[in-house]
């Protein structure tokens, strides 16, 4: 590739939108144009990485015997209203109607559209295992889209489901896509952990998060560096614990009520059925003056996976009075009726002095004068002030049941995996003939990465006080030559464009930028881009037999002669 022939527009300033670091390296590279909230164009440059990405997510992905589909971004209602989800998904899904006022969804997921297509497909345990993705446009519509492509609303996603005879096949076709990603994280060059996800894995279920570790991160991780835990913080161990550090401001102090560890008030109160896998506390919270109290309950427990059903919406405020429904409707202007589809139930965070305008995104939440409302927050994203917050976690506890200290990183979810069971191919009839000619339900797994997320992920990773530093796997080219003097030194131009053919045949993506810049202009537009080696030729370093390399992550430049040029590249 030439620069002349390329696009490129950088600029030193980011908009005042962008709050994170790969937000405004992406906005100042020029790799992404903002149309609406969560809503982008990839130039050139961001979509040679995404292009990359899709590509080592896909070579693992076939490694591991997943078979390769392409299913409809546009899905009937019908479908999501079988599975319960048309009602449980809340406000991130979006309705669409056609010109027959026919309902439709803009996928968020393709867990319905693949169990239908395997219900049909299907028929014999001949035909098992079997595990279908795609890499395709996904619509959420996020309550808070922001960071760029870290938290879009359109978004590219490689979503795989796994469908097996019975448990025990279903959990080994876990275990390969577990290891897949392993690969696939791997491969892309970055500094990842695999976290459970899972409250206690009872039931058989069983998930697991990808995180990148990144100080920008919103989620929280814990991990005992001497043995092999390692948790989202929202699932780890001793709720209460992180309870007392989740308070929404330090004038708050955290008292124990008479009501703790009322398992059967919360599950009352939630109208959920008390499980053994259920834990809740209930405290009081009491501000300087003593005066305003704040109920917050924890619960932790896998009762459904992916899909907790609650019939009515249990907002209760202070003294665990019962919210009407027209207090409801007034503080989060919809009715009570659904509480969204979680993955795992989550430990409460606190709304302070804050009305939440999402109703799906908690059982409840806000706050009015003298009226505190308790919020669950059932996996959805932590309001801001939840996340200072909780940056205020100290490392260092002990470790629940073994020994070791805790550790504590930030981290930004980039694939889950998940044990299904047989939640969808129930509902939507997925089943197959055994050995015996019975009929069976078709166990299943459902396993997602972030494709545009990890393009962010990878930036707030590797960047530096000139920009982003990508690693080699995932740049938009691996190489730029910069020539200086283009225009005025025939011998810097055949050098120039002999290196970049040689490196062209051997496969390298170089980049050769003859636009005749300034050296100072086209060192920081590449530093900005972040190409992880430059190779600079000048007509000085040529006099003296050099042509200088610099790796874009080392502070020190390498002047190397041509043939050593070739060594330092291969
Ligand atoms: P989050 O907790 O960040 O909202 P999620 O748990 O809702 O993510 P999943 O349903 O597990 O997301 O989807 C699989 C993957 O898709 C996630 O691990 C994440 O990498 C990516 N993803 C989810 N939501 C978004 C989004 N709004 N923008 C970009 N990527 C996303
Ligand atoms: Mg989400
Ligand atoms: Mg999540
Ligand atoms: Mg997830």
């Amino acid at each position: 590739m030439l620069a002349s022939h390329f696009h490129l527009n950088t600029s030193k300033e980011a908009p005042a939108d962008a709050e994170v670091i790969s937000h405004q390296l992406m906005m100042r590279a020029g790799m992404i144009r903002k149309h609406a909230g969560g809503i982008y164009t990839y130039m050139p440059l961001a979509l040679k990485v995404l292009r990359k990405i899709e590509n080592i997510i896909r070579t693992e992905m076939n490694n591991a015997g997943a078979l390769e589909i392409l299913m409809p971004v546009v899905q009937p209602a019908e479908l999501w209203m079988q599975t319960g989800r048309w009602d449980a998904y809340g406000a991130e899904l979006l309705r669409i109607k056609d010109r027959h006022g026919r309902d439709f969804v803009l996928q968020p997921t393709s867990e319905e559209v693949v169990t239908e297509i395997v219900a049909n497909e299907i028929h014999s345990w001949r035909q098992l295992p079997l595990n279908l993705y795609h890499i395709q446009t996904k619509f959420r519509d996020e309550r808070r889209p922001r960071f760029g492509l870290m938290r879009g609303r359109e978004f590219t996603m490689k979503d795989a489901y796994s469908f097996d005879r019975d448990e025990a096949g279903a959990l080994k076709s876990y275990d390969i896509m577990f290891n897949a990603y392993k690969k696939i994280f791997t491969n892309l060059g970055l500094k990842f952990r695999a976290v459970n996800a899972d409250t206690g894995s009872i039931g058989g279920s069983r998930s697991h998060e990808f995180q990148v570790i990144a100080d920008t991160g919103e989620d929280l991780i814990v991990y005992n560096p001497d043995s092999e835990y390692a948790a989202n913080i929202e699932l780890a161990e001793a709720p209460c614990l992180i309870a007392e550090r989740a308070l929404p401001s330090k004038a708050l102090e955290l008292v124990p009520t008479p009501e703790a560890n009322k398992c059967e008030l919360v599950a009352e109160l939630l109208n959920i059925p008390l499980q053994q896998t259920v834990k809740s506390v209930v405290y009081s919270v009491q501000d300087e003056e003593g005066k305003k109290s704040i109920y917050l309950l924890l619960v932790r427990g896998d009762h459904e996976v992916n899909e907790v059903k609650i019939g009515k919406l249990a907002a209760f405020k202070h003294g665990f009075e019962l919210a009407s429904e027209e207090e409801i409707i007034e503080h989060f202007g919809s009715k009570p009726g659904y509480l969204g589809p979680v993955n795992t139930v989550k430990p409460i965070h606190i709304i302070a002095d804050k009305t939440v305008g999402n109703m799906s995104d908690f059982v409840c939440g806000g706050n009015q004068e003298n009226t505190h409302w308790v919020g669950v927050n059932w996996g959805r994203d932590l309001p801001e002030p939840m996340i200072e917050d909780i940056r205020n976690v100290v490392a260092g506890d002990p470790a629940v049941d073994e020994p070791g200290t805790l550790a504590i990183e930030h981290g930004i979810e980039v694939g889950h995996v998940f044990f299904l069971g047989d939640k969808y191919s129930e509902k939507l009839k997925a089943t197959y003939l055994n050995e015996q000619g019975k009929p069976e339900v078709i166990q299943m797994g459902c396993y997602g990465i972030g494709v545009s997320r990890i393009m962010a992920a990878a930036i707030e990773q590797n960047n530096d006080d000139k920009g982003i530093i990508w690693p080699l796997p995932i740049a938009p080219f691996e190489v730029v030559i910069c020539p200086i003097g283009w225009g005025k030194s025939e011998e810097v131009r055949q050098q120039a464009t002999s290196i970049y053919n040689y490196l062209k045949d051997q496969g390298i993506d170089v980049i050769l930028d003859d636009r005749d810049a300034r050296p100072g202009v086209m060192f920081s537009e590449w530093e900005l881009i972040g190409v992880p080696i430059r190779v600079t030729v000048g007509e000085k370093g040529l006099k003296e037999g050099i042509i200088e390399v610099q790796a874009r992550r080392d502070k020190e430049s390498q002047k190397l002669s041509p043939s050593e040029v070739n060594s330092y590249l291969f």
